[in-house]
């Protein structure tokens, strides 16, 4: 797909984007933005972001700094952001000064599960089956229509696995919604997946839609393990979710990157689990298999660039480097098929992601 129409150009070369966020997926932003020649700014509270250690101007800062953010803003050409719980008034203070994509509508329809998945039904796409839960009544409600097993999550701030728990038979209901902490819950029906998969997209603001291959995503612990591309999975399979993240990035009139995680069932189903409006873990891969990256599609999209190919020249498997795993750096940096990649993080803490390793082999189809 292609609009009739250019881009309107926020950055050129020599200018500057604004990153919301100091983590990996900062820092690998801001890499991908030097290599065409933009610097960024990166915006974090937290002075020990891998994300300062490579960028040319930094602020150091709370997202509720009002100050620091007009000043932050004053600086750049655009904004972007590498995570999706950006605060509503720190949107809205950078939005009134530049431009700032993905919009905050995008990031207030994925932000809660009920919004999102409402949203995502009514593009006629299926998810599990759903129900609010504000009350031991409501849970009670939600259980004898769902079953069990049935996974209830709060509506906001989950991410690998964390604020989600799995109600199963003799599990006691009280005890299962006084785990969200109080706070606004969803809940799922459970899916008998055989797959779990993703689809990183990228849409400009001319409307161009590019997909990346479908990616195979193994989970351990609740946090990403290992992506595969391709996916063992059918053509079918692979044409129903490209078609699902295309419908749903044009649906919200999205510019950049954005990841659409889903389940895939027995007979061939393909379910929405959630959309990350940003660039993600699933599609690291696409630094080392691909023409342009994730990281580099997703600047030329908020930059008013023309979107790179999506096209992949190799098969890829990419691996996280959690916690102790990074202890492993000089085995896996004599390997030869293998592109390492290290966030700069000193400590590594238990579940931290401090690195990736993409495997590459010859193209297979
Ligand atoms: P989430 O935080 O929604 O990404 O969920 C984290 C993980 O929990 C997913 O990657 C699945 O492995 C599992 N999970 C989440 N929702 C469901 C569901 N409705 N049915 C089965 N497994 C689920």
């Amino acid at each position: 797909m292609s609009g009739a129409r250019e881009a309107l150009l926020r950055v050129a070369p020599g200018g500057v984007l604004g990153i919301l966020g100091g983590g990996q997926l900062g820092r690998m932003l801001a890499l991908a933005a030097a290599e065409l020649g933009i610097e960024s700014h990166i915006y974090c509270p937290d002075p020990a972001s891998p994300a300062f250690q490579i960028a040319k101007q930094i602020t150091c800062a709370p997202y509720e700094d009002e100050a620091a953010l007009t000043a932050f803003a004053a600086g750049v050409d655009a904004i972007t952001y590498e995570f999706e719980n950006v605060p509503a008034r720190t949107a809205a203070i950078l939005s009134a000064a530049k431009p700032v994509q993905p919009t905050v509508h995008a990031l207030e329809t994925t932000a809660d599960r009920l919004t999102e998945k409402t949203f995502i039904r009514s593009l006629g796409i299926g998810t599990a089956e759903f129900r609010a839960v504000d009350s031991h009544a409501d849970l009670a409600g939600a259980v004898g229509v769902l079953g069990r097993p049935s996974v209830l999550k709060t509506r906001r701030f989950g991410y690998d696995g964390k604020g989600q728990t799995i109600i199963r038979p003799g599990h006691d209901l009280s005890e299962s919604l006084d785990r969200m902490g109080g706070q606004p819950a969803i809940l799922e029906a459970f899916v008998p997946f055989v797959a779990e998969v993703s689809v990183i997209a990228v849409r400009s603001d001319n409307g161009s839609v590019r997909t990346y291959d479908l990616v195979e995503n193994e989970h351990h612990d609740h946090i990403l393990d290992q992506s595969i591309v391709p996916a063992r999975l059918s053509a079918l399979v692979e044409d129903q979710a490209l078609s699902i993240a295309a419908t749903i990035i044009a649906a919200l009139d999205y510019v950049g990157v954005l990841a659409v995680e889903m389940f895939v069932t027995s007979d061939h189903t393909v379910l929405v689990n959630e959309i990350a409006p940003r660039v993600h873990n699933s599609g690291h891969w696409t630094q080392d298999a691909c023409l342009v990256s994730q990281f580099e599609n997703h600047v030329r999209a908020v930059c008013g660039w023309p979107l790179g190919s999506t096209e992949r020249h190799s098969d890829a498997v990419m691996t996280n480097l959690i916690g102790d795993d990074i202890n492993a750096w000089r085995a896996l940096a004599a390997e030869p098929n293998a592109a390492l990649h290290l966030y700069g993080k000193l400590e590594a803490r238990t579940g931290r992601k401090m690195g990736h390793v993409t495997r590459i082999s010859p193209r297979s189809r």
